[in-house]
């Protein structure tokens, strides 16, 4: 793994980050494994996965998998039975318990937020427990609450039970950012909020991970949030066994079992579509008429499909950033592209997949390395 990954390998006081934020520091499980007391089969076997620093790991699985067990053993809530976590390359079983978690944000469902404290109290904890000095804890309770786009004169003084379930939730974030630490762990996160706030959330959570660029561990059981979350996602089985570690993508197009093909369902070329954009495909040229309906070119292939299916044979315009008409699709078009898609997966192997971004390589090297 490249060197430059690993941010915090002296401990992370020391190392703020020239523009304020601290780096993410890689986290690497190695062969973990936990028995509880009393259980016959271990919650979790022998896991073992990387997630390079900045990136957001999706663990998704049925209940029971093992997900929030290796959560807790991230953070030492919960004692290794075997094997090791590496955080910025450093054990976590050479921390000391305490100091390690206020270094790992921890944000869960039905957030425990403490009551009896407002807003700002809540988010400053961290901050509080690590000695800050008063004025800079003020300041960076302000700076995140502007960050979860809560504003700080209305809500600073607010108590938890003053919030909405969202605002809530968006607190809850801004705590476990508090003292900008390298990781974050976010077990079901947003699994208590109503379908149309946890889609906001998710999206405001994927624009502030764009800024704030953490190491994030991030469980749901629902395969939809872990597609749209993760950067990668490795799926459990029950007794903690990694199914599969990849690229959503990767995931979608080449399911490693039959376990991870009914896991991601049987639309998985549907959700494919949702992750690929306008801009990404090969459009019809336009034809001087303008048409009907439109999209903007960063709309997915399947809101396009979504939308041709009641257009009636009409094309649709994808709008360039401009709104000019920057080319068309059809029906019989997008038909042709996904054919020509899948004869194109069919021959490809891992290693002449295109390394979209330099991160399909490295998920291949893991993956390699834990077969
Ligand atoms: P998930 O978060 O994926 O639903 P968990 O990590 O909570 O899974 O649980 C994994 C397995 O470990 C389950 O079989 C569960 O019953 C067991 N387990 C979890 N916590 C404890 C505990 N404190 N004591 C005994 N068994 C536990
Ligand atoms: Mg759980």
């Amino acid at each position: 793994m490249n060197s430059k990954n690993i941010a915090h390998d002296e401990g992370l006081s020391a190392y703020p980050h020239p523009d304020g934020h601290r780096q993410a520091a890689q986290l690497e499980l190695r062969h973990v494994s936990k028995r509880y007391p009393g259980q016959r089969e271990p919650a979790i076997g022998d896991l073992s996965f990387t997630v390079p620093a900045g990136e957001v790991c999706v663990l998704v699985g049925p209940s029971g998998s093992g997900k929030t067990t290796a959560m807790r053993l991230i953070n030492r809530m919960v004692p290794l039975s075997g094997g090791d976590i590496l955080l910025g390359g450093r054990s976590v079983l050479d921390r000391e318990p305490r100091e390690l978690r206020r270094e790992i944000g921890y944000v869960i469902q039905q957030i425990g937020l403490f009551p009896h404290q407002t807003v700002a109290e809540n988010i400053a904890t961290v901050p509080r427990l690590l000695g800050w000095p008063r004025e800079r804890v003020q300041k960076r309770v302000q700076e995140l609450l502007v960050l979860i786009d809560l504003d700080p004169g209305e809500m600073a003084s607010r108590y938890p039970a003053q919030l909405s379930g969202g605002q809530r939730q968006r607190v809850g974030v801004a705590r476990a950012l508090a003292a900008d630490p390298p990781l974050m762990l976010m077990d079901e996160p947003f699994g208590a909020i109503d379908p149309i706030n946890r889609m906001k959330l998710q999206d405001e959570f994927l624009a502030l991970q764009q800024k704030v660029k953490k190491t994030v561990v991030f469980v749901t059981h629902d395969i939809d949030e872990a597609i749209k979350m993760g950067d990668r996602i490795a799926i459990l089985r029950e007794g903690g066994v990694l199914a599969q570690y990849d690229t959503p993508r990767a995931i979608l197009a080449r399911p490693a079992d039959d376990f991870v093909a009914q896991f991601v369902g049987a639309d998985r070329g549907i959700k494919r579509l949702s992750l690929t954009t306008l801009a990404e495909i090969r459009l019809l040229a336009p034809d001087g008429r303008a048409p009907s309906r439109t999209l903007p070119e960063r709309a997915s292939v399947k809101d396009a499909l979504s939308m041709l299916l009641t257009a009636h044979g009409e094309p649709l315009g994808v709008l360039d950033g401009d709104q000019e008409v920057k080319g068309l699709v059809t029906l019989s078009h997008l038909e042709r592209l996904i054919a020509e898609e899948a004869d194109g997966d069919e021959g490809e192997t891992a290693q002449e997949r295109p390394a979209a971004d330099g991160r399909a390589e490295a998920a291949e090297a893991q993956t390699g390395a834990e077969a």
